[in-house]
């Protein structure tokens, strides 16, 4: 079915769902980096069977607290170790890298929505498995976020399967996340956004500067996974700036608009200069993935043995940490995760003609259990979208009228029926 622009004076189909504001608990939150401080290490070469010191207590720790969350809701979280044997030059020998995961079924049981952190930690030597080593910014501060935001979303009932996961083996080699990443490839799951929260409890950086307000989220532009072949066509597009992990940024940056104390700034990398983190993983294979990180760092807190020079102190301690600042990273993150597990998935094979024309036609492939599409537009002189069209569930196509192809981005999204809508996937030329 056609529609054309000039045609389609539609009331308006789909209205913006407003964002809850949540009871996250800072107190909360400093308890659980707190227990997870207390484990000593959490390096991922550490006693994985020691029942108080090092990675196996704090994973049976994070699974229990799975199980009671789970608990309370009438079971809805399936809490499972994922695990597998990793080796290289960080771990020589070989090391069982696990995996606490809660899994809260959704509708749709294979379309996940991913919210992780890793549970490892370390010191300035990477090899070093038996030093202290509390971890508390980076990265207990992930695996706190990730079990406040099941103790609140499993009240709810979602469209996509969430899955919470505590990830090990980051330091290592980011091996966790390659597991989880390729299960979520060997299982045929349907990744709609992949959401790294790495470091997110600091507000005071290297220069002594608070920021307080704002966090970083960092992606992919250009997809790690794109052939020569795909990467030609990209660039005869233009399209740089909309790839998937890009457009799960800007969405999450308009998710902040109405989360109350928290700008994100949409960091135009991966990853912070020349360093890494478990996104990439996911990356690597063609799924949507950010990383959320404090807006400063200080690296005299980073990957560093417990100790003072100089009147200098090193280490990632508790003390550091700021944990009404992270509460509002936490709330990011529960508005972004409602609303892509409440959209439909993301369509595909989105693409536009209209060379040599004045009108832009846009084209793309329904999605499962859509309500309708939003098709965004904006002069490619623009880094976000200015405008949009929504159109019914039985449209596949439509004509921009007075839209010329060579001026302009177009993308389109999918929306369940109370508007949640998922990533904007860039039209290029068909494949
Ligand atoms: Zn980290």
């Amino acid at each position: 079915m056609k529609h054309l622009l000039a045609l389609a004076a539609l009331p308006l189909l789909f209205a913006t769902p407003a964002h809850a504001q949540d009871k996250v608990d800072p107190a909360a939150l400093r308890a659980t980096v707190e227990k997870l401080v207390s484990f000593g290490t959490r390096h991922t070469l550490s006693d994985p069977d020691h029942p108080t010191r090092g990675i196996g207590a704090a994973r049976r720790w994070t699974a229990n607290e799975f199980e009671r969350i789970s608990a309370s809701c009438g079971n809805c979280i399936q809490v499972a170790n994922l695990a597998r044997t990793f080796e290289g030059p960080r771990a020589p020998d070989g090391v069982n890298v696990v995996n606490v995961l809660g899994f809260q079924k959704g509708r749709d049981p294979n379309r996940v929505v991913i919210v992780m952190g890793h549970i490892d930690s370390r010191v300035s030597d990477v090899m070093n498995f038996t030093a202290d080593s509390p971890g508390a910014n980076d990265d207990a501060s992930g695996v706190a976020l990730v079990i406040e935001a099941a103790r609140i979303l499993s009240k709810e009932q979602f469209d996509a399967t969430i899955i919470y996961a505590a990830l090990s083996g980051e330091e290592q080699g980011l091996w966790g996340a390659t597991l989880l990443a390729e299960t979520a490839k060997e299982r045929g799951w349907v990744v709609s956004a992949a959401l790294n929260n790495d470091m997110v409890g600091n507000t005071v950086g290297q220069n002594g500067k608070r920021i307080s307000d704002r966090v970083r989220v960092f992606s992919e532009g250009i997809r790690a996974v794109e052939t020569l072949e795909q990467h030609r066509k990209r660039r005869g597009d233009g399209g740089e700036d909309d790839g998937p992990s890009r457009a799960l940024a800007k969405a999450i940056a308009e998710v902040s608009e109405d989360t109350k104390g928290i700008d994100v700034f949409v960091n135009r990398r991966p990853d912070r200069f020349g360093r890494g983190g478990d996104h990439e993983a996911f990356l690597r294979l063609g799924y949507p993935a950010v990383r959320f990180t404090v807006a400063a760092e200080n690296y005299d807190q980073q990957h560093q043995d417990l100790r003072t020079e100089n009147g200098r102190v090193y280490g990632d301690t508790i003390d550091k940490m700021d944990f009404p600042y992270m509460a509002r990273i936490v709330q990011l993150n529960l508005n972004a995760i409602r609303r892509f597990a409440s959209a439909p998935a993301v369509p595909n094979n989105v693409r536009m003609d209209g060379a040599v024309s004045t009108d832009t036609t846009v084209k793309w492939e329904a999605a499962p259990g859509a309500a309708g599409y939003r098709i965004h537009w904006r002069r490619n002189n623009a880094q976000n979208w200015t405008d949009h069209r929504d159109v019914p569930a039985n449209t596949t196509e439509l004509v921009l009228k007075d839209i010329v192809v060579d001026d302009h981005f177009v993308g389109v999204s999918s929306l369940s029926k109370d508007g949640a809508e998922s990533i904007v996937a860039f039209a290029g030329r068909g494949q």
